[in-house]
């Protein structure tokens, strides 16, 4: 919903401030429409159904997983394209009672296309249109909290988050509203050094993600042009700067190519890359290896034994490490396969 038009609808309709906050205290709650805010007066209801979308966005498909991942193609009432994914991660079953619901987390985007032409992204090879409003955002949430509760959400559509940070805080601001606190969202960056410095001073406790995928830079400009302009070296100093502060670790993304960033000489930079760990011997970082997913790139995704090498190799020198679950692959709602493409 576009909350900026739903404040000045009201006021052009002499309507009190507070009529904006119970509109949005419904549709964070996965009201469907206007006519369900019984709280509001129903000529009130039936003049804004009639003056303003329920959602800034438009549906255009929707594809499930057989792991239960749902993606969702939408389009900005300009035309732009941008997709949001929802993964459900397996139901806890307690001995007695009913099970309690496993993890529902949403995966955001915050641009229509990116400007950043990572080479192994499909999100890079896209045309780049333009950056989401909070409201365009917040509306990814909302759909998915229509069809259920969600719990988790990471900034790791298209683009980057850190070119669109006043919007991305502004939808952050809300997110707790709709089920997802602050501690439970990860904004991921590719290393945009301000956006790392300004999350560091931002008064929520948001979590950072840096999206590395080499530990060192020949490679890494290679991968990702904006290596250039800003160099390892400084991404993880502004990311340490942000731990002392914060007092969060920073999780490390790190998508494994085969042949190209999976060796074990490559791991054993990486290690060193993350080390010193913090203050009271804590480690900083905490990395996350992610299988590739083929997106109809030069690249091919490392098999399970190099990833479990690397793996070993990161854990033997104190690093810690997790190998995501990949979720949604057979609809094309991978990480870097977000290409506003139907599956
Ligand atoms: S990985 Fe992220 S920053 Fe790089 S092109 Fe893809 S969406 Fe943009």
């Amino acid at each position: 919903m576009d909350l900026q038009a739903l404040e000045k609808i009201l006021a052009e309709l002499g309507e009190p401030r507070f009529r904006a906050g119970q509109v949005w205290a419904w549709a964070a709650r996965g009201a469907e429409g206007f006519e369900q805010m019984t709280n509001l007066p129903a000529p009130l209801r039936e003049q804004l159904a009639a003056l303003l979308p329920f959602s800034s966005l438009q549906l255009q498909t929707e594809a499930s997983s057989r792991d239960g991942t749902v993606k969702a193609l939408f389009a900005t009432a300009d035309g732009r394209p941008l997709e949001a994914v929802l993964m459900r991660y397996r139901d806890r079953h307690a001995e007695h009672g009913a099970p309690t619901p496993g993890r529902r987390s949403i995966c955001v985007s915050s641009q229509s296309g990116c400007p950043l032409t990572c080479r192994f992204c499909a999100t890079g090879a896209m045309k780049f249109a333009r950056n989401l409003t909070s409201s365009e955002i917040l509306d990814q949430a909302l759909h998915f909290r229509r069809i259920e509760p969600i719990d988790h959400c990471v900034f790791m559509g298209m683009g980057e988050p850190m070119l669109n940070l006043d919007a991305v805080l502004g939808a952050c601001e809300r997110l707790p509203d709709i089920g997802v606190t602050h501690r439970r969202t990860t904004i991921s960056t590719v290393g945009w050094i301000p956006g790392i410095e300004r999350l560091g001073e931002c008064d929520m406790p948001v979590r950072l993600a840096l999206s590395l995928h080499a530990a060192e830079d020949a490679l890494r400009s290679e991968l990702m042009p904006v290596n250039e302009r800003y160099p390892l070296a400084d991404v993880i100093e502004a990311c340490r700067a942000f731990h002392s502060r914060r007092r969060r670790r920073v999780f490390i993304e790190y998508v494994m190519l085969a042949g190209v960033n999976d060796r074990y000489e490559q791991a054993l930079a990486l290690a060193r890359l993350l080390q010193p760990a913090g203050d009271r011997g804590k480690p900083v970082f905490k990395v996350n290896l992610i299988p590739f997913n083929p997106s109809g790139s030069e690249f091919e995704g490392s098999g399970r034994e190099s990833i479990a090498a690397f793996r070993a190799a990161l854990e033997s020198r104190g690093v810690p490490v997790t190998v995501r679950l990949t979720r949604g692959r057979d609809i094309a709602a991978a990480c870097g396969q977000l290409a506003a493409s139907a599956a």
